[in-house]
């Protein structure tokens, strides 16, 4: 599923001033379950790269097509029994428009 839009739907506002990429795991609303955010990363540099569930995560703008994107959030929940859940925002660098993805198992 994909939705775009014109703001950040889970990046808080002020995403852009924010690192690059920052584990907010702890802090967020995520239950401690990897989240990241910030003003964003491409996805071959994301820290979650190494997990498995990655690989299925596509890099495409919802609205132009593009693949010149930034990651600027990231959520995976998984391991509790319900099936994974993942959850994926992406700025496009040639747009602006901002696309989320979810990815569920
Ligand atoms: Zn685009």
């Amino acid at each position: 599923m994909s939705s775009v839009s014109d703001r950040p739907q889970f990046a808080p506002p002020e995403y852009a001033s924010l690192e690059p990429c920052v584990d907010i795991s702890k802090s967020g609303r995520g239950w401690g379950f990897p989240e990241y955010t910030g003003s964003g990363v491409p996805l071959e540099e994301h820290p979650f790269k190494p997990q498995e569930e990655f690989h299925s995560v596509r890099s495409r703008c919802g609205a132009c097509g593009s693949e010149n994107t930034l990651c600027i959030y990231l959520h995976y929940i998984g391991g509790l029994g319900t099936g994974k859940d993942m959850t994926v925002e992406l700025v496009c660098r040639d747009c602006g428009k901002f696309t989320v993805d979810t990815y569920i198992d």
